[in-house]
C-alpha cells in the first residue's frame, strides 16, 4: 500500500505560445517536491503530446524534446515515490484517451481509498497499468457516460478519499482541482504575454511563478473545481463531506520552499515564527544559535531574534548533493550526512551552541550532526527542533518513514537526547506550531504530530 506514497509538484498552463517551456521552468523551480520522475504533456490543436522520464527535471527534458512539446497549453507534474522497478509506468501525468477525448492528470496528495477503489474496479473487469493512486480517478472518468468532465470530476470526488490537488488537461481546457479538506496546496495565477494576451497558471507553490514571471491571484479553494477554457475561467465545487478543512501542517515545517507561499502564508514568515516561539517555550542560554542548513535556516533566525543570542553559519553545506533523506538506502544516508555538513571548527571551539532543524524523524542525522559539531570543537550542544514530535506516518503525500522508523514514536524527549547525544533537547510544542501558521487544528492536518488522521484510513491504520 505505501507504494503509492507520492510526494510531488504539480504545473499548469493555459494560453502560453511557450507552455511546455514554461511547464519545465515551473517544474525546475518545484523539483524539492520530487527527485524521481517528471513529465510534460502539452496540448495542440486537440491533440496531446507527452515527454515523461526518470530523473531530475533538468535531465529529463533535453531541448528538442521540448522543441517537440507544440501547442498553447501543457501540465507538468515531478514525482518522488517508494516504488521500485515498475516506477516508469508511474510516471506522470498520466493520460488516456477516453469516449470525450483525451485527458491528462497530474496529481500532488495521496487518496487514502485507492485500494478499495482499485479492487472495485478489477472486478468489474478495469485493466490497471500502474501501481499508483491517480489511476482510480482516470478509470473513474472513464466509466462515468457524461461527456462534461467538470461533472464526472464532481461525481468522482464523492468516491475518492484523501489528499488530491489535480492538474487536468483535456482537449478542450486546463482543469485545478483541490479536495474538500484542501491538504495540499494548489494556486492560480496569471502571466501577461508580449502580444498582450494573459496566459493562466497552476502549480503547487508560487516559487514557480516567481520564475516564470507570473503574478500570483489566489489559492484554489479546498472543493474547488477551476478551469479556463476559450470562454475564459469557471468554477464549480465538489459537494463538500466536512465542516473542517485539513491544510497540511508539514508543508509549513518543512516541504515548501522558504521563497513560497502556501496556503496564503508566506513560508519564510511561518518558518521564523516556529523558531521565536521555540525560543519562547525552550530558550537557553548559549554563545551561538546555529541552523542544519537549510531546512534549520529561517526557524534559527527566528530563535536568534528572540533570544538575541547571535546567529552563526556554524555548518556548512555542499550544495552539490541532494537531500540525503531520500537517497534509497540507509548506507547511503548515513555516508550522506558527512559529504552534505561541514561544521566549521573556528567558529565552534570550546562554544555553547544551540543547534535548530526543522524536525527530527528517525534521529540519525542528527545524531552524527551532534558528533561532527563535537569533534569541531564546540563545549555545548543544545539541540532544539522547529515542530513537534514526528509519532505518525503520512497517508496523504508526504514521504514520512513507516511508525517504526519514527524514533519520537517509541522513545521519550530524554530518550532521544541520549541516543542523539546532546546536552538538552526541545520541541515545539503543537500549540506553538499553529500559532506560528495562525491556525487551528480544525483547519490544520498534523496528525504526524498529533495522531489525529482527519479521515477515515480504510486499512492503512494497520501501519500505525
Ligand atoms: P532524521 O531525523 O535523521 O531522520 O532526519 C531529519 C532530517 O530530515 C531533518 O533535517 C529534516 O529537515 C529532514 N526531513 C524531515 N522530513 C523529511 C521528509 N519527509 N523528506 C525529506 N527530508 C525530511
Amino acid at each position: 500500500m505505501r507504494a503509492w506514497h507520492d510526494k510531488c509538484a504539480v504545473f499548469g498552463i493555459w494560453n502560453d505560445p511557450e507552455a511546455s517551456r514554461m511547464a519545465y521552468l515551473g517544474l525546475y523551480a518545484q523539483q524539492h517536491r520530487g527527485q524521481e520522475s517528471a513529465g510534460i504533456v502539452s496540448l495542440n490543436q486537440g491533440k496531446q503530446i507527452a515527454h515523461k522520464g526518470m530523473g531530475l527535471v533538468g535531465d529529463v527534458f533535453p531541448a528538442e524534446s521540448l522543441d517537440r512539446l507544440e501547442g498553447t497549453a501543457a501540465i507538468g507534474h515531478t514525482r518522488y515515490s517508494t516504488t521500485g522497478a515498475s516506477s516508469q509506468l508511474n510516471i506522470q501525468p498520466l493520460t488516456a484517451d477516453l469516449f470525450s477525448g483525451p485527458v491528462a492528470v497530474a496529481h500532488n496528495g495521496n487518496l487514502v481509498n485507492a485500494h478499495e477503489i482499485r479492487q472495485k474496479l478489477q472486478e468489474q473487469g478495469a485493466i490497471f497499468h500502474a501501481t499508483n493512486d491517480t489511476e482510480c480517478l482516470l478509470h473513474l472518468l472513464a466509466r462515468n457516460p457524461s461527456r462534461d468532465i467538470i461533472r464526472c470530476l464532481q461525481e468522482a470526488s464523492q468516491e475518492i478519499v484523501g489528499a488530491y490537488s489535480f492538474a487536468i488537461l483535456t482537449h478542450d481546457r486546463l482543469v485545478g482541482v483541490r479536495d474538500p479538506l484542501g491538504f495540499r496546496p494548489l494556486v492560480l495565477g496569471r502571466r501577461k504575454l508580449e502580444n498582450g494576451g494573459t496566459s493562466f497558471v497552476l502549480a503547487s507553490e508560487t516559487c514557480a511563478f516567481d520564475l516564470i514571471g507570473a503574478q500570483y491571484i489566489r489559492e484554489i479553494e479546498p472543493g474547488e473545481i477551476w478551469w479556463v477554457d476559450e470562454n475564459g475561467e469557471h468554477s464549480a465545487r465538489i459537494a463538500l463531506k466536512s465542516d473542517r478543512l485539513a491544510k497540511c501542517v508539514f508543508e509549513q515545517v518543512y516541504f515548501a520552499r522558504p521563497d513560497s507561499k502556501v496556503f496564503s502564508l508566506s513560508v519564510y514568515e511561518s518558518r521564523k515564527k516556529m523558531g521565536e516561539i521555540l525560543s519562547q517555550e525552550s530558550g537557553i542560554d548559549a554563545d551561538m544559535v546555529i541552523p542544519v542548513p537549510d531546512s534549520g535556516v529561517p526557524a534559527s533566525i527566528g530563535y536568534a531574534k528572540q533570544s538575541g543570542i547571535p546567529f552563526e553559519l556554524g555548518i556548512i553545506r555542499n550544495h552539490y548533493i541532494g537531500r540525503t533523506f531520500i537517497q534509497p538506502s540507509q548506507s547511503i544516508r548515513s555516508f550522506g550526512v558527512k559529504i552534505k555538513l561541514n561544521p566549521q571548527s573556528e567558529i565552534l571551539k570550546g562554544k555553547r551552541v544551540i543547534v535548530i532543524d526543522d524536525s527530527l524523524v528517525r534521529g540519525t542525522t542528527s545524531q552524527k550532526i551532534i558528533r561532527l559539531i563535537r569533534q569541531a570543537g564546540a563545549k555545548e550542544v543544545h539541540f532544539r527542533i522547529a515542530s513537534p514530535p514526528t509519532t505518525g506516518p503520512c497517508f496523504y503525500g508526504v514521504d514520512t518513514p513507516a511508525k517504526s522508523q519514527l524514533i519520537a514514536a517509541h522513545q521519550s524527549v530524554d530518550e532521544i537526547r541520549k541516543f542523539i547525544e546532546a546536552d538538552s533537547l526541545a520541541y515545539l510544542s503543537i500549540e506553538g506550531m499553529m500559532r506560528a501558521v495562525s491556525g487551528t487544528s480544525s483547519e490544520f492536518c498534523a496528525a504526524c504530530f498529533d495522531g489525529k488522521y482527519p479521515t477515515p484510513l480504510f486499512g492503512l491504520e494497520k501501519e500505525l
